[in-house]
Order: structure tokens, then sequence, then C-alpha cells
């Protein structure tokens, strides 16, 4: 079976990723699974796609197998798309999410507060062929935090068609309409293709 290597160790990704693969005839490992804890990019792009092509091409070096990694995060219109690519460290290079929630609050203050979440998977295959799919989840920044559950900039988003914030929302329905989810989404679609050359290829 044709092995998808995750570039991610994040255990609630990888089982989300499984899941949503689960029928395809694909045995998906993350990089911890395969040796690779240490395995780590500098995350130095502009933007999702940069970000998530450059761990999968660093990925992709090391392994024979397909590989993907993700990006992700939460652009807001008014702010130009900020905090955007840099959403893991808008309030300081330490990557901590109440910092984070507090400068996109006081950057905001007066203006208009819609905004979407953005994840990117980058699909590199054993030929080293590259694709990228996008999810988006759009919504708006409330004024203050609401719920518990979830992480980063969950407390502060309300999905469209929704009235409580990521975090107020049973994992769950968050998982069902999430940017994340959208992205896996396409990376099947996107995985059925491959997998429907390679069998015209070889007869099989
Ligand atoms: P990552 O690329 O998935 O690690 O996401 C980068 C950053 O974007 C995270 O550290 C969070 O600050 C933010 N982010 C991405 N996805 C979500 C989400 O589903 N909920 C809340 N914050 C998120």
């Amino acid at each position: 079976m044709r092995k998808l290597i995750l570039s991610t160790g994040n255990k609630n990704k990888v089982k989300e990723i499984r899941d949503i693969l689960k029928d395809l005839p694909i045995e998906v490992l993350s990089k911890d699974e395969i040796g690779l804890v240490d395995f780590d990019v500098v995350e130095d792009g502009v933007t999702l796609e940069e970000n998530s092509l450059k761990k999968a091409r660093e990925l992709s070096r090391l392994v024979n197998y397909m590989v993907m990694a993700d990006d992700s995060g939460i652009f807001v219109d008014s702010l130009g798309g900020e905090p955007g690519v840099y959403s893991a460290r808008y309030g300081g290079e330490d990557g901590n999410d109440d910092l984070n929630n507090l400068t996109l609050l006081k950057n905001l203050k007066g203006k208009d507060r819609t905004a979407s979440f953005q994840s990117v998977i980058a699909l590199i295959t054993e030929d080293k062929r590259e694709y990228t799919v996008k999810g988006i989840c759009k919504g708006r920044v409330l004024e203050e935090p609401k719920g518990d559950n979830g992480f980063g900039y969950d407390p502060l988003f309300v999905p469209d068609g929704f009235q409580k914030t990521f975090a107020e929302l049973d994992g769950d329905i968050k998982n069902s309409i999430s940017h994340r989810r959208r992205a896996i989404d396409g990376l099947r679609e996107k995985l059925i293709e491959i997998l429907g050359e390679k069998d015209e290829g070889t007869g099989n």
C-alpha cells in the first residue's frame, strides 16, 4: 500500500487526517511514526502556500513516499489579512494563545471584524509532483473571548451561520466545517485523482 507521511507530529491533526482518508488505500503515518521526531522546519514564508510547500519539500527529500504538510492561520479583512501567516506568533515569538488573542483584539478596535480561517495543505508525490489545496472557513471576530474548547483564536471566532465561537461549539461540529476539514477534503479529492492515474498507468 502507498504511504502518506505527515510533516506534523500533532496527534489531533494526525487523527483527523487519518479519519477522513480511512477508506482510501493509503497508509497514513506521521513523521514521528517513521522515526523523524526531530524533523522541524523554519516557517519563514510570507504565504501559507510557501510555508506548507517548504515543509513538504524538506520532508520529501528525506523519504520516498508521498508527503504532506499544512499551514493555517486567521485572516482579518480590515487588517489587510493579518495575522495570516503570522497567526502563531502575532503577540510575540513565544506563540502564546492569550497574547495572540489580546493583540488581535487591540488591533481590531473600531474596525470591521470580518475574517476567515484558512488552511493550505501541500502534497508531494513519490515522483516529486507538487500540489496545494486550500480550505477556508468564513466568519467574524468577537469583541471578547467566549468558550473553553479548542485552541488558538477559537474563543474569538464565530463561523458564518452560527451564533457560537469555535471554542463554544462541540469539537465535532467545528471539525465538520473548519478550514482544516475543508483542506483535508480537498486533499482527499486530489489523492483519489492521483491513485486513479497510477491505476490507469499500470493497467491495475
Ligand atoms: P497551524 O499552521 O495549524 O499550526 O496554525 C498556525 C496558527 O494559526 C495556530 O498557532 C493558531 O494560532 C492559528 N490557528 C490555526 N488553526 C486554528 C484553529 O482551528 N483554531 C484556532 N486557531 C487556529
